[in-house]
């Protein structure tokens, strides 16, 4: 069954309209689907329209099933999808407001090394109006509406890759922003991605104002190649004329993601050569210690030479911070508690 949410405002009155009814009924339609009402909660509409749309359409095609909160605040959610599969998100909470980590896959195929999202490779791509219920499920449990939103930026950081099921993200994003609903704004979301350097080129003339996050975690080919298959794809160097194109279309700073993974790529050799490599490009880096996944043997850095990494990069004129790592006891890194929870060790 479809559902509703993968729809934009326009789709939608398409089908009201289909159902006979005046067009109006679209804005209330639109409206209880941004606050995540099932069809059991919408008030306002026709009984029997709303029982003729659920014969063909889903309302709410997540639930949240887990919701676990760490010391720091942070709170993980584990979702149920109406097929049964398990998804996971997370939202940390800063002084400017609340940031939900949102999956764009149920599982990945990317297989690099240190990700737990990867281990049971891809099992699906999840379509637009899914990733979007993860946004408005988790804005109606902290109590928000769409016009009172609890959640102001948006990572697409979950498990999946984002740029490997495009034409969902791409419309996730336009509809996550749409004013007519949540109205998210795109300066607020970051799409992160392994680098495919196609689509990284085809999201450029997207015209979208998102940030894009490049997971870079390697300063050469040979280390890269290490921990990240596509590597093996796409050369250092041509990921980095491709982020450079980016910045040239779009002018949004790029952000590198490195984490920084003890013997393997913490070393100042690799910090210059990161400094050498992203010279002259208008980017921040990000450092983050690697949160141990115990199914692989690698190790993140202490956090005593993760500043000394950030020291050697901003000798090197490199913007660069050590992010905080966030949610470290309740398996906050992509995929860890999905896992876990598939493994049924919760
Ligand atoms: N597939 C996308 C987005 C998902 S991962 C990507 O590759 O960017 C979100 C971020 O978490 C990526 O930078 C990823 O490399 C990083 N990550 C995955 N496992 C990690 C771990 N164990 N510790 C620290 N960062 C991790």
């Amino acid at each position: 069954m479809d559902n509703l949410l993968d729809y934009t405002f326009e789709e939608l009155n398409d089908i009201v309209l289909s159902f006979n009814q005046p067009k109006y009924r679209t804005n209330q339609l639109y409206s209880a689907l941004q606050n995540y009402k099932n069809a059991n909660e919408i008030t306002n509409l026709p009984k029997t329209f709303v029982a003729n749309l659920s014969e063909k359409y889903i309302f709410c095609p997540l639930t949240i099933i887990k919701k676990q909160t760490g010391k720091d605040g942070t709170i993980k959610f584990l979702y149920k999808l109406y097929d049964g599969n398990i998804i996971e998100g997370v939202l940390m909470s800063y002084k400017y407001g609340n940031t939900l980590c949102v999956s764009t896959q149920v599982g990945c195929r990317m297989g690099c090394k240190f990700c737990a999202s990867t281990l049971n490779g891809l099992v699906r791509n999840l379509t637009s109006g899914e990733i979007l219920a993860q946004v408005l499920c988790v804005n109606k449990e902290l109590k928000g509406t769409y016009q009172d939103r609890k959640i102001t930026n948006i990572v697409l950081m979950g498990s999946g890759e984002p740029l490997d099921n495009y034409d969902n993200v791409v419309k996730f994003i336009k509809m996550v922003s749409c004013d007519k609903g949540i109205n998210i704004s795109q300066r607020n979301i970051s799409l992160s991605t392994c680098g495919l350097v196609e689509k990284i080129d085809m999201l450029k003339d997207e015209n979208l104002q998102i940030t894009l996050t490049i997971s870079l975690h390697a300063s050469n080919d040979e280390i890269r190649k290490q921990t990240m298959p596509i590597a093996n794809k796409y050369k250092i160097k041509e990921l980095i004329e491709a982020t450079k194109r980016y910045f040239n279309k779009t002018k949004r700073r790029i952000v590198f993601e490195y984490a920084l993974i003890e013997n393997v790529n913490d070393c100042f050799d690799c910090a210059d050569e990161l400094g050498k490599l992203l010279r002259g490009l208008s980017c921040h880096v990000n450092l983050i210690p690697l949160n141990d996944v115990k199914e692989r043997s690698l190790k993140g850095t202490t956090k005593k030479r993760a500043y000394a990494f950030m020291d050697r990069l901003l000798s090197n004129n490199i913007s660069a911070t050590v992010r905080r790592t966030m949610g470290e006891d309740i398996d906050g890194a992509c995929g860890q508690l999905r896992a876990k929870y598939i493994n049924n060790n919760i």
